[in-house]
């Protein structure tokens, strides 16, 4: 075994955080060999109950687990660590301004961009969950100049996971069947789920499909609405789901995808597909020897091109934003 691994959890005390944690006490996050020591951030108020979880996490005798500690002091809750899971954020609540929402988002994601920049170690790798995810990275990212600026990712994994389940039931295939699935742009409503380039038992899902009405009318708004469908039956946001996705996409990255296939992550651009450089958008990536690179060479049709603009038009909205407001 090896030496354990600091992982940083924002939001510990919250849905996601209550599914993720045990997952990653078990060895789902960096697989079996690695020991983990958790340091879990929260707001003032809800660190009574983050330490309710700690216990819970104690009396799971995980062999795994080292330890956990808890803070509500970002600057010490990114001390040494490794992977930096950035979960909690300011929610819209009603009545709440766009402005609103990216300036509470910055009083939250620019001093844990600079804790990370002060005190995460050499190998730090951040995951940004909490919403607007893409531009809370981008703005924890700018406040980070020292740590390379591709260590900075945002979650799209649950709506590559979401992509694979819609399309695998409609061709009645087991989602392993389905490969390269990708989601470009903003993990927003405007996502661009595609099957283009996505492959179902190597051949090509958007000819296995040949539907472009249910793409357009089903496939897309149900993947891109999903978060709402899951409020409307549960009466509560998808948690569990979200978990697993931060627990793909970490595992993923360290160690590696397989040959025939690919993942999406939001990543910073370097102009790849008309993307405009430095936005965090998604895209599809491979990972190798704990690094991700941006799948190169795909054919982008007259469907998928107006598509991925706007979701990227959208970024670039926010990213103004935020710049306004002088977050970045
Ligand atoms: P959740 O754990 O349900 O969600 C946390 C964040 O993840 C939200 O921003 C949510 O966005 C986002 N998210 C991303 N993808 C998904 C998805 N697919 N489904 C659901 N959520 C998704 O929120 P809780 O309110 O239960 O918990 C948040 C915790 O964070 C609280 O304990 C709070 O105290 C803490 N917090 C900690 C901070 C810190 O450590 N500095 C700062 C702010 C909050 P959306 O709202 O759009 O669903």
């Amino acid at each position: 075994t090896q030496a354990p691994v600091n992982v940083t959890v924002t939001g510990a005390a919250g849905q996601i955080g209550y599914a993720l944690l045990f997952r990653i006490a078990s060895g789902q996050l960096l697989g079996q060999d690695t020991p983990v020591r958790l340091r879990l951030l929260e707001i003032p108020q809800a660190v009574k109950a983050a330490e309710g979880t700690a216990l819970e996490l104690e009396d799971c005798a995980f062999p795994l687990l080292v330890g956990t500690d808890i803070f509500d002091d970002p600057k010490q809750a990114f001390e040494g660590t490794n992977i930096a899971l950035l979960v909690g954020a300011r929610p819209r609540t009603k009545g709440m301004e766009r402005g609103d929402l990216l300036e509470a988002n910055g009083g939250i994601f620019k001093p844990q961009g600079e804790a990370i920049n002060a005190g995460a170690a050499d190998d730090v790798r951040v995951l940004v969950v909490g919403n607007p995810a893409n531009t809370n990275a981008l703005i924890a990212r700018s406040h980070a100049p020292d740590v390379p600026a591709e260590r900075f990712t945002a979650m799209t994994r649950l709506d590559h996971n979401r992509a694979i389940t819609q399309l695998a039931k409609k061709l009645e295939v087991p989602v392993t069947d389905v490969k390269r699935m990708t989601i470009w742009g903003n993990h927003s409503a405007t996502q661009y789920p595609d099957v283009f380039n996505a492959e179902v038992k190597g051949r090509g899902a958007a000819e296995a499909v040949n539907d472009e009405k249910w793409l357009a009318e089903e496939f897309i708004p149900r993947v891109a609405k999903r978060g709402a469908e899951i409020i409307e039956a549960r009466g509560a946001s998808s948690a569990a789901s979200a978990a697993n996705a931060a627990i793909d996409h970490i595992f993923d990255w360290v160690n590696g995808t397989p040959q025939d296939d690919w993942v999406s992550m939001g990543v910073p651009s370097d102009g790849s597909y008309g993307v405009p450089e430095g936005l965090i958008s998604s895209f599809p990536v491979t990972c190798t020897g704990g690094r991700y690179e941006i799948v190169q060479g795909l054919q982008i049709n007259e469907f998928s091109r107006p598509r991925i603009d706007a979701s990227v038009q959208e970024l670039a909205d926010e990213r103004d934003a935020v710049r306004k407001l002088g977050l970045v």
